[in-house]
């Protein structure tokens, strides 16, 4: 069985926006509350995480998540990464550097926002990272890889327990994702004219932060129970779907049941949304669970 959760629905600077006194930003509806796009994947005894942005501990702790075997990003943008520091909770309890697969780019850009993160002598309590790197072919993820175990000392920061005793300085080390046996399928599509990817995970699907899904990648997104597209808008939009093109491209795939994430307060109430759409595309919300 896999099983999603959507952590979050909201656009980058989710729902309400500071300071706005729209009638959905001022909403009692705690559907109409967004968090930045985000998505908790449980799939083979497996925890995955479909991005961290700046919401990513506010996340964590809604849903009490003690554990994660993977986190996959979908791109670079800030609401999407904004909340890899926070990590060092979970490298703390599982005493493991958290597994991240992403693109040669995205780990570019992870470079330089989070430069300390990958320094050659780390703060003591940086966050510790593995990252795996992927590209559109599938990949495996796996429960945590044995990277060794992490061992906290005390004003010096993590450090791995050689087999002699000695202690070996962590680093934030990158290695390539394998390709056997995979159980995650990536999508490739571009957000505006930069390549994100989404994911396929048996008969889910969630895609976000596009504004253009090549046709060749169709083949992938056949048979779906579910699938996830973004949308922000009526209108237009240089990088994400218009509502009418998400609309044209879920009858496309034709998934049994289609979810609208990256809201914006573009649309209305999360209650008026649902009346104003075909039965078989509906809005996410934060908390929502779907199964397949
Ligand atoms: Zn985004
Ligand atoms: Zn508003
Ligand atoms: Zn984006």
């Amino acid at each position: 069985m896999t099983r999603l959760t959507f952590l979050g629905t909201g656009t980058s600077q989710g729902v309400p926006i500071i300071g706005c006194q729209c009638p959905v930003c001022k909403s009692a509806d705690p559907r109409d509350k967004r968090f930045r796009a985000a998505a908790l994947v449980e799939m083979d005894g497996l925890t995955i995480l479909v991005d961290a942005g700046p919401d990513f501990r506010s996340q964590m702790l809604a849903h009490d998540v003690r554990h994660l075997d993977a986190i996959l990003l979908t791109h670079n943008h800030k609401d999407h990464t904004g909340g890899l520091d926070d990590v060092r909770a979970l490298n703390y309890i599982d005493r493991k550097a958290a597994e991240i697969y992403c693109e040669e780019r995205v780990l570019q850009t992870l470079r330089n926002d989070y430069a300390y993160a990958f320094a050659d002598h780390k703060y003591p309590g940086s966050p510790e990272w593995h990252v795996h790197l992927i590209d559109d072919r599938p990949f495996r993820v796996d429960s945590l890889e044995n990277t060794g175990e992490l061992e906290w000392v005390h004003d010096l920061g993590y450090f791995y327990r050689q087999a002699d005793g000695s202690l070996k300085p962590s680093d934030n080390a990158v290695v390539e994702a394998p390709h056997d046996a995979p159980n995650v399928i990536p999508i490739r599509g571009f957000h505006h004219d930069m390549p994100v990817l989404g994911f396929r995970f048996g008969n889910i699907a969630y895609i976000t932060d596009m504004s253009r899904l090549p046709e060749q990648e169709l083949v992938k997104l056949q048979g779906l129970e579910h699938l996830t597209l973004n949308t922000v808008s009526y209108h237009p939009h240089h990088s994400h779907f218009s509502l009418e093109e998400a609309l044209t491209l879920a009858s496309l795939i034709g998934a049994k049941h289609t979810w609208l994430t990256h809201l914006s307060h573009a649309f209305p109430s999360h209650a008026q949304f649902c009346r104003e759409l075909p039965p078989t595309v509906q809005p996410a919300y934060d908390g929502l669970v779907i199964e397949d």
